[in-house]
């Protein structure tokens, strides 16, 4: 009759009208996906909205570690379910108050009265309970201002909930209900933040990495592969693909001033990166610039930079500073990685002085020098690029799909 159960809740993207369904849809899908290694903890949805997960012998804190991944859940609580019987309410308040981890001295109880029918008010039922639990425990005081403890009984038709703890979640929307993007995910701090900004702003994210194989090494590979293995905790799965940057890289170097040769790598990226969305049905591209952060990333760069793109460009961390940055990438889990030592594509080639202010003129005349080869050479690109699904856990699953 009793069982511990974990109260859910959502963002307001709940109340959206004809929404509603395909983000409940969604957020299901998700929490199904991550409690799936507690094989034994079962998802229930009541009529009126109510969702929890019925424990049934797992671990709570195990599940809590699962659920704090999923994208639009607002926050949860430990809660013990029981029948809407007054003695059965008084026995799981007392058991909410001895689980609590430390003892308070003072507490308050508050009641939801859904089921109308229930024989006690609101205010007596509050009172009823309260008492019962100060007979309890000596020395604890009710304070109904400022209370260490806060009892919450909601009282329904089928079922009551006792619980006094709410856990925040990640917040935000539920994965892939705002649509998909294309994250350019280099080895850095930045773009994975970025990326799981915009996953939980409800995108499904594919991963675009530009490499330059022989001259970036096997492990460069292998740390975007595990950062987005991070990253795919948080998705069930993400699309990696992998583009063959290398000719382009020394075709630019051998053929424009080396002052621009970062804003123009950047240009062919952003090129690659939408035709790559095309193939993939993504409407944005996701990206780690910061405002003002490194010379590529001026404003005056990243308008010139940006000017080749059509799709709206994402840039979550565009006014964040690197030490607000760095404190979400150890939360999220992508520092340690980000931080180790293997070389970048675009560090390979980096001038003594990139140009801070370029000219869109001088930059779009130097590209129609090379009107021969650059277009030719980013199809070439796009063609070549390898695509891969990565899986959070199991390296085996991963598959070459194209
Ligand atoms: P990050 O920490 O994400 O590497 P950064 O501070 O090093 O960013 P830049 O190297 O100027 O900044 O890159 C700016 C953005 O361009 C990155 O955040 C990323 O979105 C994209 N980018 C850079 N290099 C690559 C790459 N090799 N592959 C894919 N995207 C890249
Ligand atoms: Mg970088």
């Amino acid at each position: 009759m009793r069982t511990d159960v974990i109260l859910l809740r959502f963002g307001e993207f709940m109340l959206k009208g004809r929404n509603r369904i395909r983000f409940e849809n969604q957020i299901v899908q998700q929490i199904k996906r991550v409690l799936k290694p507690l094989t034994k903890a079962a998802l229930q949805k009541e009529s009126y909205g109510r969702m929890y997960v019925e424990l049934n012998g797992e671990s709570y804190s195990e599940a809590a570690k699962l659920l704090g991944k999923v994208f639009g859940l607002l926050s949860f609580s430990p809660a013990i379910k029981t029948v809407p019987e007054m003695a059965a309410l008084e026995e799981a308040a007392l058991l909410a108050m001895t689980r609590l981890q430390k003892r308070p001295d003072t507490f308050k109880v508050s009641v939801r009265r859904v089921n109308k029918q229930f024989p006690h008010e609101t205010f007596e039922l509050q009172r009823m309970l309260g008492g019962h639990v100060l007979k309890h425990f000596d020395g604890l005081k009710v304070d109904v201002h400022n209370p260490e403890v806060d009892l919450r009984v909601e009282v329904r038709h089928q079922e009551s909930f006792v619980y006094s703890e709410s856990v925040p979640g990640p917040g935000g929307f539920p994965l892939g209900s705002n649509g998909r993007a294309m994250l350019m995910l280099s080895g850095g701090i930045d773009s994975p933040v970025a990326g799981w900004f915009a996953m939980k702003r409800g995108l499904r994210v594919e991963a675009v990495h530009f490499h330059s194989y022989p001259y970036t090494s096997e492990r460069a590979k292998q740390k975007v592969i595990d950062l987005t293995r991070v990253l795919a905790d948080y998705a069930g799965s993400i699309h990696l693909h992998l583009v063959p940057f290398t000719d382009i890289q020394t075709r630019l170097k051998e053929s424009c001033r080396e002052n621009l040769i970062i804003t123009l790598m950047r240009r062919a990226m952003y090129r690659i990166t939408e035709q790559l969305a095309d193939k993939r049905e993504a409407l944005a591209i996701v990206t780690g610039e910061s405002l003002g952060q490194v010379a590529s990333q001026t404003l005056a760069n990243m308008n010139v930079i940006g000017r080749v793109a059509t799709l709206p460009v994402i840039r979550p961390l565009v006014t964040m500073d690197k030490l607000e940055i760095i404190p979400i990438a150890e939360k999220i889990n992508t520092f340690p990685i980000s931080i180790l030592p293997y070389e970048d594509c675009c560090t390979l080639f980096v001038p003594k002085s990139p140009s801070t202010n370029p000219s869109l003129k001088v930059v779009e005349r130097q590209e129609q020098w090379m009107e021969e080869w650059l277009p030719e050479a980013i199809r070439a690109a796009v063609a070549g690029t390898e695509t891969m699904l990565v899986k959070p856990d199991d390296k085996s699953e991963e598959d070459r799909l194209f």
